[in-house]
């Protein structure tokens, strides 16, 4: 738990990858707590107890959809985003494939038949989703044949709305089962313009999943204004314990479930429900709406005043993706000539957490996908550093962190 903001209870380790995950907060364990131990029965069973708890799921559901700007009815609760991301891409994807009437193509791969490939159901993702997303779109190539087209980014990570566009006109945009695209880049903090994305898809007659993981709680999410056919979110990102998450989706889009099973979740997302895990994403999610609320304005300067001290002490430093259209406690960089890995082992050392801006390359590390989708040289891309933070930086902390970025850029580009 954290002792002060942005630092762990590691002897003053300064915690800059929040965007990796969160502690849990003081005031989601203190309100799941009894739907562990005293109110722990099953929702669906018909007795009192259950009854209390299936209360507590409804009020849960109720104040978690508010604070997205959905309804109860949309919200599917799951085991996190991984899971969510999966939901939406295989679930809305099949569906929709069955609906436009088309066939799934067994083998492609392995053929050369023009009017086969050219008949195949689609689907549209960015070039710069979470492996949660390009994987499960992997996943409906080599099971049913989809084609899956991948939107490219500018140098700061925005989608070509263009590209958008022509990808979804025409005989090809018929056979197109769904856009899926990201809120905000967990590698750049870029934000992308949903309402944009939404009018462009819809246009078509397409439906559009938005992965929101990294933006939940970080800038205000407007799920029915903005007409959101779907969108994954994940707890641990603002403040639950981490397997907890949700998919919102609405009842007009077609979509079948992933796992099969009793029809909990509107027969959606099958398996006893986590009642206390329910209450957590509630909780979770309202606290990290108040502090943004709060805080924004103090955390946007302490971002920038970060990035201007980087630069300062680094100039051959380059900030990544939009400097203004970027998550608020969201600052990337490359460093060209280190690689990424030895500058964290090197802050590591220390006492500064930080990333290289993919936290799901499990001891593998990767070139930053993002970077490489934007145009940059593997060479550069490699160099890629991350800071992420939902407080406010404190003046001193940020002196900490540039002296340290100095000390070890000078130190690894001395040999
Ligand atoms: N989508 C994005 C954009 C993410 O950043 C992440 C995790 O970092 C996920 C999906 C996966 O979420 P989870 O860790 O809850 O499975």
């Amino acid at each position: 738990m954290a002792d002060t903001p942005n630092t762990s209870s590691e002897a003053g380790e300064l915690y800059l990858d929040a965007a990796a995950t969160e502690p849990v907060s003081p005031a989601v364990i203190e309100a799941m707590t009894p739907f562990l131990t005293e109110a722990y029965a099953n929702p669906a069973s018909v007795h009192q107890p259950g009854k209390t708890a299936a209360r507590a799921l409804d009020a849960a559901r109720a104040s978690f959809a508010a604070a997205l700007g959905a309804r109860p009815d949309d919200v599917i609760f799951t085991s996190g985003g991984t899971e969510s991301d999966n939901l939406a891409i295989k679930g809305i994807a099949m569906a929709r494939m069955r609906k436009l009437g088309l066939r799934p193509v067994y083998g492609l791969d392995e053929t050369d038949d023009k009017q086969l490939a050219s008949s195949r159901p689609r689907i549209i993702i960015s070039a710069i989703e979470h492996p949660a997303v390009a994987q499960s779109a992997a996943w409906l190539h080599e099971w049913f044949g989809f084609e899956v087209v991948r939107i490219p980014v500018d140098a700061q990570a925005h989608l070509d709305l263009d590209a958008l566009e022509r990808e979804l006109d025409g005989e090809a945009g018929e056979r197109t089962t769904m856009v899926s695209t990201m809120l905000a880049n967990n590698e750049v903090g870029t934000v992308e313009p949903v309402e944009e994305l939404v009018r462009i898809a819809h246009a078509h007659g397409v439906p559009i999943h938005v992965d929101a993981v990294q933006a939940a709680g970080q800038i205000p999410i407007r799920m029915r204004d903005w007409d959101v056919d779907a969108l994954s979110v994940s707890g641990h990102k603002f403040g639950t314990p981490k397997g907890l998450g949700a998919l919102l989706v609405r009842g007009r889009t077609p979509i079948e479930p992933v796992l099969s099973g009793g029809g909990q979740e509107r027969g959606l997302r099958s398996g006893t429900q986590n009642v206390a895990g329910a209450v957590a994403l509630a909780i979770g999610l309202n606290e990290s709406n108040a502090r943004m609320q709060a805080q924004y304005r103090e955390l946007v300067a302490s971002r920038d005043m970060l990035i201007d001290a980087v630069r300062r002490v680094v100039p051959r430093a380059d900030l990544t993706g939009d400097p203004v259209r970027r998550l608020p406690g969201h600052a990337s960089f490359v460093f060209p000539g280190v690689t990424g890995e030895a500058l964290l082992v090197d802050l590591d050392a220390r006492g500064i957490a930080a990333s290289s801006g993919s936290a799901c390359a499990i001891g593998r590390h990767e070139i930053p996908a993002t970077l490489l989708a934007m145009g940059l040289e593997p060479s550069v891309a490699k160099s890629a550093l991350r800071m992420t933070f939902r407080r406010p930086l404190a003046r001193e902390q940020i002196e900490r962190v540039s002296l340290a970025l100095e000390e070890s850029y000078a130190g690894l580009t001395r040999h």
